[in-house]
This record gives structure tokens, sequence and C-alpha cells, in this order.
């Protein structure tokens, strides 16, 4: 999370010239203690707070367009008018205050109260149920009421926790530097103040579309008259002998990386397994920790197929930079107690084995029930899956890519929350396409990617600027076109990236490319 800023600026109760609001842009001030945001949009001016709720991101460094603010560390979104958080990462609206004018002055007054929900629509489904209390659910359940639908609404999550920032779990959590107290999306409070039924620690073990009718594993049953499927996925296991071993753990759920967490606070080696973001980011918290740790994964360079050969160079050398020892272009033969062989007959000390080799969607639900799956569960641009009133969002979701022409799936934070939202306005009958441009971060030591737009495979890797100076946009081409676009502290061209993406401007894109390369 970041710091409180410093206050900057003018001091907007004192009064600030119209003249110094840029038109469709924003001038950072305060006023009442705060670090304040003016916005001008429309011949309108707002003021919202300057702090992104998300991570508390400075929104000034970000981005103004068609009157909303974005964060320039994660890409949350806000309406300046109301405050409202429209695009996640962030769940709450910023504040905001009452501006005034009186000639050429603008003037910041009283607090104004958050936006008030929408009336209620028609309700258009008896109940909606949804399975899987992580990202996509999350979001899906508190849009529903945003929307203001105002019947049962029932989220039922295998893990015994309200939803949690999972992307924490390999980072600051992880590495000790972010109490518990931040990984809860929201206090238990929350959903009983939502009227969300919170079913935590239940498993779905069975869904009949027909009957429109979901089994819980304790025996009980749920009737449901729309359904959100968002099981995530489930981590890929060892198969290597000794495998089974008390020193191999995976990451997905906070009990997960609270036992990683225990068995580190005895441990000095630590072997990880995959170099994948997952694995190098715990590769990363566990030196913070002070463990020493070996990373072992069959490609020649981390993350290569992913960021092409200069950022996999990079975050290699950053990891080495920081103490880690590589292995790559070997793989795991087995297990034993404290340490671990390699396929080379290479031995390594080991109190601890993490494995981040990859995930599986959760989709075993989805298959039973005779849905249409593959690699994924399949949706269509509504996020329906194939029987009628079933939805999907999230790691297990395929759905069909207006950029990439085809159907694809992608596990991404962002993805799956701003998925969970459109499945909820669409089971409200909003008949709203899911066209958002992928996004997400990843975090090595003091050094964040961010990567929007999505290259399963380029034909080419462009860099603009210097990977190795962490300045840097650097864009992949698929067919002549720039499909994505990864930075390395280059927000501002990141967010507008993601905006010219969305647009599909490619025209636009090749001018960042080029002012990036100046
Ligand atoms: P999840 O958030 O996994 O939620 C699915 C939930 O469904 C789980 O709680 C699961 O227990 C539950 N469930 C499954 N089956 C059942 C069932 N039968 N009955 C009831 N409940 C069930 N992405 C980024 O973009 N940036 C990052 O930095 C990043 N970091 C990550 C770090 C970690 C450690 C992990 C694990 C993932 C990270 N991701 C990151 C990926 C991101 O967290 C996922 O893409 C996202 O959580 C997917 O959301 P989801 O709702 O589909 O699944």
């Amino acid at each position: 999370m970041g710091e409180a800023p410093a206050l900057t600026g003018p001091d907007f109760t004192r009064g600030v010239e119209l003249a110094d609001v840029p038109e469709a842009g924003m001038l950072l001030g305060n006023a009442h203690g705060e670090a304040v945001l003016l916005v001008r949009h429309g011949g309108e001016v707002f003021a919202v707070a300057a702090t992104c709720t998300h991570y508390g991101g400075p929104l000034a460094e970000g981005m103004v367009s068609d009157g909303e603010v974005h964060c320039p560390w994660h890409h949350a979104c806000f309406e300046a008018r109301t405050g409202e958080a429209v695009r996640p990462p962030a769940l709450n609206p910023l504040r905001r205050w009452n501006v005034e004018r009186r000639g050429s002055l603008l003037f910041v007054g009283q607090p104004l109260a958050p936006p008030s929900r929408p009336k209620a629509p028609a309700p258009t489904v008896e109940s909606v149920v949804i399975v899987g209390a992580g990202a996509a659910g999350n979001a899906a359940a508190e849009a529903l009421r945003r929307e203001g639908y105002a019947g049962p609404v029932t989220m039922i999550g295998a893990e015994p926790t309200v939803p949690v920032d999972r992307p924490n779990l390999s980072k600051d959590y992880l590495a000790g530097t972010a109490p518990e107290e931040w990984v809860p999306l929201r206090g238990p409070d929350f959903y009983s103040a939502q009227g969300i039924e919170l079913l935590l620690g239940a498993r779905v073990v069975g869904l009949d579309p027909k009957a429109r009718r979901v089994q819980l594993a304790d025996g009980s049953s749920r009737s449901y008259g729309a359904l959100l499927l968002a099981t995530g996925a489930d981590p890929v296991r060892l198969t290597v002998p000794g495998s089974d071993s008390s020193l191999v753990h995976y990451l997905r759920s906070l009990a997960d990386s609270r036992a990683i967490i225990a068995s580190a606070k005895d441990a000095a080696r630590a072997v990880v397994v995959g170099a994948s973001f997952i694995g190098l980011e715990v590769a990363a918290a566990l030196r913070t920790r002070g463990l020493e740790v070996h990373v072992v994964a069959p490609d020649a360079r981390p993350l290569e197929r992913i960021m092409g050969s200069e950022l996999g160079d990079f975050i290699r050398a950053l990891h080495e930079e920081h103490g880690v020892h590589f292995h790559l272009r070997h793989t795991l033969g087995a297990v034993h107690d404290r340490s671990v062989v390699l396929d080379d007959g290479t031995t390594l000390a080991a109190d601890l084995v993490v494995a981040g080799i990859g995930v599986r969607p959760a989709t075993a639900l989805a298959e039973q029930a005779g849905l249409r799956v593959d690699r994924g569960v399949l949706v269509d641009e509504y996020l329906e899956a194939s029987a009628p009133g079933v939805y999907a969002a999230g790691d297990i979701a395929r759905w069909p890519d207006p950029r990439a022409g085809k159907p694809i799936r992608i596990e991404h934070w962002v993805v799956a929350e701003r998925q969970g939202q459109t499945a909820a306005r669409n089971i409200l009958g909003a008949r709203e396409p899911f066209r958002v441009v992928p996004f997400f971060w990843s975090q090595h030591y003091d050094v964040p990617i961010s990567y929007t737009g999505h290259a399963e495979g380029w034909d080419r890797v462009e860099v603009a600027g210097s990977v190795a100076g962490r300045s840097c946009v650097v864009a992949f081409r698929v067919g002549g076109r720039i499909a994505a676009v990864a930075t390395i502290y280059r927000d501002q061209e990141s967010l507008r990236a993601e905006a010219l993406l969305e647009r599909g401007d490619q025209a636009g894109l090749e001018a960042l490319l080029a002012s990036a390369r100046s």
C-alpha cells in the first residue's frame, strides 16, 4: 500500500483559477488536510481524493479520460463526478467534495455523501448463487448490489476465509512486510450489511442446470435463478518421487501462504520449482525473509514465454542481484528429506520447497454438469455458459476476445474482477459484451511490471527505453500489430496503451512506442 502523499499544490479551500485546471485533465492540490484532485470534464469541475482506494496509488500521476480518473499502479478507474470505482481492482469509491465557482475561481467546500445506489431494477432473476468466493465471485456479488439488485445473493466459497487479496499472498504478506489485516478484501460485516449470504468453508459438489440447483458437500442444496461459476484454478502438483513430502508447498490460498510463512520461520534454504510469476514472487519474498533461495525451471529464461527474452534476462539479473540462484534448463528429479535432486543429479539442500508450476482451471463442476468445457468453461461474449442462466467468470472462463479473434482464458486478478462485474450486470439483463483489455501486474522486490493486452505468441518484441535502466515500454507484435505492451516504471504509457488497445487504435500505439523511444 502507498503512504498518504505529502500535501502539495494549491489549497483549494482558498480558491484556484478555473484556467489552472486543464480541460479533460486534472490539477493536484489539497483541501481540508487531504490531497485532492480537481478534474475538469465537459464544462464541469469535480473534486475527488487524490489517492487510489486499492493500494494508495497517486492518481495525479495517472490519466483522465472521458471524466474518469485512472490509477497509474494497477489501472483502477473512478468516475470523477461520483467518485465511484467503475473498474477494479479498486472496490471503494473516492471521497469527493463540493466545488463552488465564484467568478473565475473554484473553491472546494464540504464533503459530499457517497453516490446513492440506483433505484432497484425490476428483479429479472429470483435469486443469484455464486460458486467461488474469490476475485470474480466477490466482484459479482458487490456489483449485483451496486446495480440495485435486491433479491437473494448467496456466495459459496470452499476456503474458510472471506474473499482475500490473492495477489498479496505471494508479495508483501508473504515477505512479512504487510500485516494480515490487509489481506481480506472486506470484513465479514460488509457482507451482512449488503445482504450477501456468505457460506464459507463450503464446497459445491454438484450442479444440475435443468433443476437450477447446486449440491453442497454437507448434503444441503440451493436452488438458483442465475448461477455464476467462479471457481478459479488449482495449482498443478508435482509428480516426482517424494512430492507428497511435508516440505512441499503450493500457493493459492491464505492458508497456503500462512503455511509457507510458518515453514520459512525455521528454514534456512528454500527451493522454488518453476520460474513463473508466482514462483519468482515467492523467491523474492523468501529472500526478503533472509532465506537462501534456489529456483529450478526447465526454461532458458524466466518468464520468457510471456515477457520475451529482454524482460526475461532482466528478471533473472534482478533476482540474481538479490542473491537468488537459478538452475535453468533443469527439472526436479525427486524430493528427499531436507533436499531435492535435479534431473542431472545435482542435490540442493532444502528446508522448504514451493512449487509454482502453473494452474489448471477448476472446471470439474461444469464438466460434471455437462456444460461445454474446453480448457476452461466456454462462455459467450456475455459470459454466459452453455446452459441457460449459468455464467462463468475469472480463471475458469474461456471467452471470445474480440482482439485475439478467438476464445481465450486468462489468469489475471483484474480480469477476474471485471468479468465478475460484467457477469453480474448480464445476470440482471444488461446484455453487455465483455470487451475489456486484459491487464496484470507483477512485483519483484521494488520493481513492478505492468502488462496490458494479450499476446500468447508474438512475431517480434520491440523495446523502447532501457530494460536494464528500469524504464521501458516493450511492445509485443502479432502479425505486425501491437497486441500487448509491458512497462517498467512507465505507468502513463501503460495506461495510454490500455486505452489505445481498447479502441483498437494501432496508429496511436505506434505513436506511443515512437515517443517512448525518443
Ligand atoms: P479465485 O480468486 O481463485 O477464487 C476462486 C474461489 O473458488 C476460491 O476461493 C476457491 O476456493 C473457490 N472454489 C473452487 N471450487 C469451489 C467449489 N466447488 N465450491 C466452492 N468454492 C470453490 N494476478 C494478477 O493479475 N496480478 C498478480 O500480481 C497476481 N498475483 C497472484 C498471486 C497468487 C499467490 C495467486 C494464487 C494468484 C495471483 N494472481 C495475480 C492471479 C489472480 O489471483 C487470479 O487470476 C484470480 O484470483 C482469479 O480469480 P477467480 O475468482 O477466478 O479465482
